[in-house]
């Protein structure tokens, strides 16, 4: 349960120098992956952006402790890269604004998320209106929500969420062609590299954090 791991009780004391040894600067947090899994996607973006800072959210504790395994491992064989990203245990669903400040992020990731069939359960996905409100919080104005399942009933819902959000916009084919993220939203996680091992179809709703409109 959740009372067996800590959580800091705002983002000004969430321990950087645990996390990110190396990096000494006043650099924040701009990537979160939620529900980031075994860590595909991190380990790509970690060198495709070596500048920023990412973090991986996790529920499950051995998944987690096998991320962080991993990207020590990575840190130890390529020396000065992965510096960048690290992994935390937590319930996203609960604890987003006690690690990340308003308009502090500039990328959250939703991939293959679990889908919660049944319709008690909605208020378990991770994407809901009520979370999306959260998200908007900490996302700067022009950050991008990722998300992508396998599930076309979630795609569904996901996406339906978003474009009902005031505070987020459909990001355009021509903007998600350029964004070399896009690509790996498939191909760099374990759970896209298993639905596209079997040919499977995804679902993508990728959008925009907007400014609220100003009524005058
Ligand atoms: N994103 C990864 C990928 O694409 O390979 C993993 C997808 S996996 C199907 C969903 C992950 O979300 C699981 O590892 C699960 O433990 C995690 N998860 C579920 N609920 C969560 C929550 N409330 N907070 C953090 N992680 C959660």
């Amino acid at each position: 349960s959740d009372s067996h791991f800590p959580v800091p009780i705002s983002p000004s004391q969430f321990d950087y120098t645990l996390h990110y040894p190396k990096i000494n600067s006043s650099k924040k947090i701009e990537f979160a992956d939620i529900g980031c899994g075994f860590g595909g996607l991190l380990i790509s973006l970690s060198t495709l952006f070596p500048d920023k800072l990412m973090i991986g959210m996790e529920l499950r504790d051995k998944v987690t402790e096998y991320v962080k395994e991993r990207i020590l491992a990575l840190r130890v064989s390529n020396p000065g890269q992965y510096e960048n990203v690290s992994v935390v245990r937590t319930n996203s669903m609960k604890y987003i604004p006690n690690y990340f400040e308003k308009g502090q992020l500039s990328k959250m990731f939703f991939l293959f998320p679990d889908p919660h069939f049944k319709e008690k359960n909605h208020r378990r996905r991770v994407i809901s209106p009520h979370l999306l409100d959260e998200y908007a919080y900490v996302l700067r104005v022009g950050g991008i929500i990722y998300t992508i399942t396998d599930v076309e009933e979630l795609g569904v819902w996901m996406k339906s969420c978003l474009d009902g959000h005031p505070l987020f916009e459909a990001v355009s084919e021509d903007e998600l062609e350029a964004d070399p993220v896009v690509k790996l939203l498939s191909t760099a996680t374990e759970e896209g590299q298993k639905v596209a091992r079997n040919e499977g179809q995804t679902f993508r709703a990728v959008f925009r954090r907007t400014a609220p409109c100003v009524l005058d």
